[in-house]
């Protein structure tokens, strides 16, 4: 019997990853090799090599306020020196307490229990328990499933899963598995378009027909993230609220990936001005520092529940409430509410759009939108990751798209100057890579 593996120290970082280590939605070994970070600081990660990348993606919508922060440094290492962590069952710490209350003063009006997860899917799969118990608990026991548009995400647990878009998530893959649920088409995109007749009428004749069967229905508000990048009308969410109530559903916005500014609203929920009766957090709550989230939902839920006769919300993570996740999350929302948001991710918006536009023109180009910190340009067919990373490792960016999808969405934190750079190396890589993929094609014939 060997106590080690003697080939493992002959690996190099690198190999040791090929051939040990998952990836998001990737294959092992992966198809190309991931690359090696050493440090990350402001908006540039830095790998092995030195090489600097300016940041565009913040890390999937989290590190907004850059890398290696002095002020949520600070925030994390004095709590550090309290406690790390300590079980939440039984017991409770200043810094959820704290949390609490920065939250509740800033999400949409009547949101007033908060439940803390450790991960967005987590807290959606919470969302989702929450909404089942209060419908059993209000004593409508047929109300037991859930309505969700098409091109959405909300995660990669079971029930997270089972309302993504069914066809582009992963319904085929796990197939009669997956607990059945409705779905509606996505709404028409268009942020600035008016909700048309067809549109109405088609939601609200679901509704009739469905509602008995729903406990709730889940919708990311006003930008789909990672079933398609797309932008929606506020009225199509204010008409959804509408028919939520009217037919006892309860309305479970997602704001993991739009909240604490990205959308231009500090939730995107206010683009509406509705308020959801269950609300989804996560991502960029903590800065990009620490995996963390939370689901909020209105008195009037958290009261019908708690007074039932199953009165508990049955869900415990045994990092729920982590000191040090909630001491960084405070910390981070102070940066933000220091930020002017709005003004600053209409900024972000007005220059990416200015200096993207030009994309527009390009033969393989199908559109390019932006809406608050979020940019998208959509090409005809889907990207070759091999071929793309290697020009943005060359051009100096990091960002990663999926499908058909390029998109940005920068750090708060960085400059005018920054972004252009950013803008313009986007569209150099864009660029070449499309002349590479006709010249491919064309030697192909
Ligand atoms: C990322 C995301 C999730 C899942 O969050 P994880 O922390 O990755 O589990 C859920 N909903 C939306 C809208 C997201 O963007």
């Amino acid at each position: 019997m060997t106590t080690s593996n003697p080939s493992m120290s002959n690996f190099s970082t690198k190999d040791f990853d090929q051939q040990h280590l998952w990836h998001p939605y990737a294959s092992l070994p992966p198809t190309y090799p991931n690359i090696v970070i050493d440090h990350a600081e402001g908006i540039y990660i830095v790998t092995n090599d030195g090489t600097r990348l300016i940041d565009g993606m913040s890390s999937w919508w989290a590190s907004v306020h850059g890398y290696n922060h002095p002020v949520l440094n600070a925030a994390m290492i004095e709590q550090l020196g309290k406690m790390a962590h300590v079980m939440f069952g039984g017991l409770t710490h200043q810094p959820a307490i704290d949390l609490g209350k920065k939250l509740l003063a800033i999400v949409p009006a009547g949101l007033d229990a908060i439940f803390y997860a450790d991960s967005g899917s987590i807290a959606v799969e919470v969302a989702l328990k929450m909404a089942l118990q209060y419908q059993i608990a209000a004593k409508r026991p047929t109300k037991q499933q859930f309505a969700s548009t098409h091109s959405g995400y909300y995660g990669d647990t079971w029930h997270a899963m089972s309302v993504c878009d069914p066809l582009a998530g992963m319904h085929s893959l796990y197939g009669k598995q997956l607990p059945l649920q409705h779905f509606v088409p996505a709404p028409p995109l268009g942020f600035g378009r008016q909700l048309n007749q067809t549109t109405r009428d088609e939601l609200t004749a679901f509704f009739a027909k469905h509602s008995h069967q729903l406990a709730g229905f889940i919708i990311e508000p006003i930008i789909q993230g990672a079933g398609g990048m797309r932008f929606y009308s506020p009225q199509y969410l204010q008409l959804l609220r509408k028919l939520c109530d009217e037919h006892d559903v309860v309305l479970i916005a997602d704001e993991i990936a739009t909240g604490f500014g990205r959308s231009g609203k500090l939730f995107a929920c206010e683009h509406a001005n509705i308020s959801p009766d269950i609300m989804t957090i996560g991502k960029a709550l903590t800065g990009g520092y620490m995996t963390f989230a939370a689901t909020l939902c209105t008195r009037h839920i958290a009261d019908t529940i708690s007074q039932s006769d199953y009165p508990a919300l049955m869900h415990g993570p045994t990092f729920m409430g982590n000191p040090l996740a909630c001491a960084v999350a405070c910390a981070s929302i102070d940066l933000i509410l220091s930020y002017d948001i709005e003004a600053r991710t209409a900024n972000i918006q007005a220059v990416m759009e200015q200096h993207l536009a030009s994309a527009a023109t390009l033969v393989g180009v199908k559109e390019v939108r932006c809406l608050g910190a979020v940019a998208v340009i959509e090409l005809d067919t889907a990207v070759d990751m091999r071929v793309f990373q290697s020009l943005l490792i060359e051009n100096g960016i990091w960002v990663r798209p999926f499908g058909k999808l390029v998109y940005i969405m920068p750090p708060y934190v960085i400059t005018d100057n920054e972004l252009v750079t950013l803008c313009q190396s986007l569209l150099t890589v864009v660029t070449s890579y499309l002349n590479q993929i006709s010249t491919t094609n064309r030697a192909s014939l």
